[in-house]
């Protein structure tokens, strides 16, 4: 009549709530310690999810996995960027960080230096395909 908490009970920091990655929505998921503030990470044991550590309550908004979808989807849309810090109720400033991010990480490629892709045209005749 004991037998009752035996799926769990044994490994050692399974998470009994159900706790789901919030980017594969798996359900393997362990504690992965604790963020400087205090706040339980969660490690995702789905080994092809792209986010391994997450957090379950964000303190910043603009860290919510959600979040940041919309700010793709309507800068996609054609949102601009205070349009969509209004709406998402993030700064400006987060919208642009993470539209940088995102695009970095579509495209796989090293973050670009600021001032020389759009003052001067460094390779005359080589490269004039245009990025879409
Ligand atoms: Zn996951």
């Amino acid at each position: 009549m004991m037998a009752l908490y035996e799926n769990g009970a044994r490994r050692k920091l399974m998470v009994s709530v159900p706790v789901h990655c919030p980017y594969c929505h798996s359900s393997e998921i362990i504690k992965a310690g604790k963020q400087a503030n205090g706040t339980q990470r969660y490690q995702c044991q789905n080994g092809r999810c792209a986010r391994r550590i997450f957090l379950l309550q964000y303190r910043d908004r603009g860290r919510v996995p959600e979040v940041r979808r919309q700010v793709v989807n309507m800068a996609i849309n054609g949102s601009g960027i205070r349009d969509t810090a209004r709406v998402l109720r993030i700064s400006p400033t987060t919208v642009i960080a993470v539209l940088k991010k995102s695009r970095r990480a579509a495209t796989r490629q090293p973050p670009i230096a600021t001032s020389s892709s759009f003052t001067h045209h460094s390779r005359p005749g080589g490269m004039r395909r245009r990025a879409r």
